[in-house]
C-alpha cells in the first residue's frame, strides 16, 4: 500500500508556517575500559532539536561539464520530464520518468496499516525542490550547443533527440578553465571555450558566472556540482595548498599544483555556494576543506558512485555480513565514451583506481572473526578503453570468497552500465539533497541553532570516495549509507530510525 503524502502527530513535533520543528532523543553506544581492562558498553541518549525551513527555494544548478555526456543527458532527462514528451523506439513508445534516483523514485516505510507495510515516496519525508523546477545552466570547455553535445554523446534514443533539440540548441555552456596539465591530452581538441587570465583572474570570472547566472535566472539558490572530466590528483604541498590561508596566496602567486576543480570550488565558496565533486580526484584538497569549513559553505563528494561500485558496496556487505569471507575482488572495466578516452591516461586512470580501492575497507574492517589486522582482500581494478561500446560501459566482476570448512565461492557478475543514464539521477540526488542538507538546522539541550557540519557526510550513498568531516568514520556500505539519509530525515519530522523489529506484530 502507497500513501503520497502525511504529516507527523506527535508531543514532539511542531509544523509552523515557516518551520517543521522535531525534538529527538538520539540513541548510541559509548565503549569504555571498565575494571582490569574489560570492555564495557555503556547505552546513552542526547536531546537534539531539528528545524526545517518549509519553503523550497528556486534552485539553479551549474555543471561543471554540462556539455559532457552526464550534462547533456541530465539537461535532457529534466526538459523531457518537464514538457511530458513521450518518445517512438523499436519497442514501443516510452515515457519520460526519475527513475535511479532515490529521492525521485524510492520509497521509505511509514507505518503498518492493517497488517500491512505502507510506503510513502522517499520525496514526501521533507520538503524538496521538484527537479522539473531545477534552471540548469553551468560551463564546458569546448563550445558546441547543449543539442550538438546531447547528438555527440549518443546516449539518448534518436527520436527523442530530434524532440529535445529545439529547447536545447540556444543553451550554451559558459567558458570554463582549462589546465592541459590535469588532464589527458586526449582532451586538448576539445578545448575551444576556455577562460583565459592567471589563476586568481580564472577565479573572479568564474564568481562573476555564477553571480551572472543566479541573477539572469531569478533563483534564489545555485548549487554548483563537477562532472567534467577526471583530473590527475594534485600533489598535497605544505605551504601551498594545506590551509586556507596557503591556498589563496598559491592562487595569488599562480602556483601550478592547483587544478581547475580547486579553482571552481574557491569561486563557489567564495560566492556562498555549494560545490560538489562528482568526480575521483582530490579537489578536495586540506586547504579547500579548511577554507569550506572556516567560511561554513556545503562541500561534498566524491566521484558518482554509480554502477560496479554501488553493486560491489552490496555485495560485499552482504558477504562479509554473512560471515563469508571475500579473498579476490576482481573488476574489470570497459567503456567507450569520452570520459573512458580520458581515463586511457595513466595519471587520470589512477585518480580512478584510487577512489575505486577503499570501497570495501570499512566491510572488511567490520569482521575480526574472518580477517585478522591489517588483512584485506587482493582487489585490482583496471579499466580499458573501447570506443565501440560508447556510453554502455561494461563492467565484469569475479568474488572469490573462503566458505565453510575450506570450501570456495566464485560469484562472476556482467553489469552492463548504460553509463550516464545512471549518473544523471544521481547527480539530481546530489543537488536536492544538498540543498535540502541547506535548510536544517540542529541544537543540543539549552544551545543556539547551527546548520549541518560543511563537509556533507549525508550525500555518502551517492558516492564512491565519501568525504566525511574529521573524526568521521567513512562508511562504504550502501545500506547503512541510505540508512543515514533516510533515519537524518526522519528525525527530521520526529519519526524514529527504522528498527525493522516488527515487535508490534506476532502477538496474541
Ligand atoms: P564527458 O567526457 O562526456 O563530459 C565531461 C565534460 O567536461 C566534457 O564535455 C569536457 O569538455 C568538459 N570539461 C573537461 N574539463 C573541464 C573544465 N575544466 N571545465 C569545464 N568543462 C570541462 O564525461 P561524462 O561521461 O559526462 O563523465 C563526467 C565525469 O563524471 C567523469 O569525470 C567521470 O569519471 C565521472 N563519473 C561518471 C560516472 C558515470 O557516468 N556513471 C560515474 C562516476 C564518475
Amino acid at each position: 500500500m502507497k500513501i503520497d503524502t502525511f504529516t507527523v502527530d506527535s508531543p514532539n513535533v511542531q509544523y509552523t508556517p515557516e518551520h517543521i520543528i522535531s525534538r529527538y532523543q538520539y540513541g548510541n553506544t559509548k565503549l569504555v575500559q571498565g575494571e582490569g581492562g574489560k570492555w564495557v558498553v555503556k547505552p546513552w541518549q542526547e536531546s537534539f532539536e531539528f528545524r526545517t525551513q518549509r519553503k523550497v527555494p528556486k534552485l539553479g544548478v551549474m555543471l561543471v561539464g554540462w556539455g559532457g555526456n552526464n550534462g547533456t543527458t541530465l539537461t535532457a532527462g529534466v526538459l523531457a520530464n518537464k514538457l511530458g514528451i513521450t518518445w517512438m523506439t523499436k519497442d514501443g513508445v516510452k515515457h519520460p520518468n526519475y527513475w535511479g534516483s532515490l529521492t525521485q523514485a524510492s520509497t521509505v516505510r511509514v507505518a503498518n496499516f492493517e497488517g500491512e507495510e505502507v510506503h510513502a515516496p522517499f520525496k514526501g519525508l521533507l520538503p524538496m525542490v521538484e527537479p522539473n523546477d531545477i534552471v540548469l545552466g553551468g560551463w564546458d570547455i569546448s563550445r558546441v550547443n547543449m543539442a550538438e553535445a546531447m547528438e555527440r554523446a549518443q546516449v539518448l534514443d534518436w527520436n527523442l533527440q530530434q524532440q529535445l533539440v529545439p529547447y536545447m540548441k540556444d543553451l550554451q555552456p559558459l567558458p570554463g578553465v582549462y589546465d592541459p596539465e590535469f588532464i589527458a591530452a586526449n582532451q586538448a581538441e576539445r578545448a575551444d571555450n576556455c577562460i583565459k587570465g592567471s589563476k586568481a583572474e580564472q577565479v573572479e570570472v568564474l564568481r562573476g558566472q555564477i553571480r551572472d547566472f543566479k541573477k539572469n535566472s531569478g533563483v534564489d539558490k545555485v548549487i554548483v556540482l563537477w562532472t567534467a572530466n577526471t583530473e590527475r590528483y594534485s600533489q598535497v604541498v605544505e605551504g601551498v595548498n594545506d590551509t586556507y590561508e596557503n591556498l589563496m596566496s598559491s592562487i595569488a602567486k599562480g602556483e601550478t599544483e592547483i587544478s581547475p576543480s580547486s579553482l571552481y570550488a574557491v569561486a563557489c565558496i567564495e560566492e556562498g555556494v555549494a560545490f560538489i565533486n562528482g568526480s575521483p580526484q582530490n579537489t578536495f584538497v586540506p586547504g579547500l576543506i579548511d577554507m569550506a569549513v572556516k567560511k561554513n559553505v556545503l562541500i561534498g563528494g566524491d566521484d558518482f558512485k554509480s554502477g560496479q561500485t554501488k553493486l560491489k558496496s552490496v555485495l560485499v556487505d552482504y558477504l562479509v555480513g554473512a560471515g563469508i569471507k571475500p579473498v579476490s575482488i576482481v573488476s574489470y572495466n570497459h567503456l567507450g565514451n569520452n570520459d573512458g578516452c580520458n581515463l586511457s591516461a595513466p595519471q587520470t586512470f589512477r585518480s580512478k583506481e584510487i577512489s575505486k580501492s577503499n570501497v570495501v575497507d570499512d566491510m572488511v574492517q567490520s569482521n575480526s572473526i574472518l580477517y585478522k589486522p591489517g588483512e584485506h582482500p587482493d582487489h585490482t581494478v583496471v579499466i580499458k578503453y573501447v570506443p565501440y561500446v560508447g556510453d554502455s560501459k561494461r563492467a565484469m566482476d569475479e568474488y572469490t570468497s573462503e566458505i565453510f570448512m575450506g570450501g570456495k565461492n566464485t560469484l562472476v557478475i556482467h553489469n552492463t552500465c548504460e553509463d550516464s543514464l545512471l549518473a544523471a539521477p544521481i547527480i539530481l540526488d546530489l543537488v536536492l539533497l544538498a540543498e535540502l542538507t541547506q535548510r536544517i538546522e540542529l541544537r543540543r539541550d539549552g544551545q543556539p541553532f547551527q546548520g549541518m557540519h560543511p563537509v556533507a557526510v549525508l550525500l555518502s550513498y551517492l558516492t564512491k570516495a565519501p568525504l566525511v568531516p574529521e573524526g568521521t568514520p567513512v562508511v562504504n556500505a550502501l545500506n547503512k549509507q541510505r540508512a543515514m539519509l533516510e533515519n537524518v530525515f526522519r528525525a527530521c519530522v520526529g519519526l524514529g530510525p527504522e528498527s525493522n523489529m516488527l515487535m508490534e506484530c506476532g502477538w496474541t
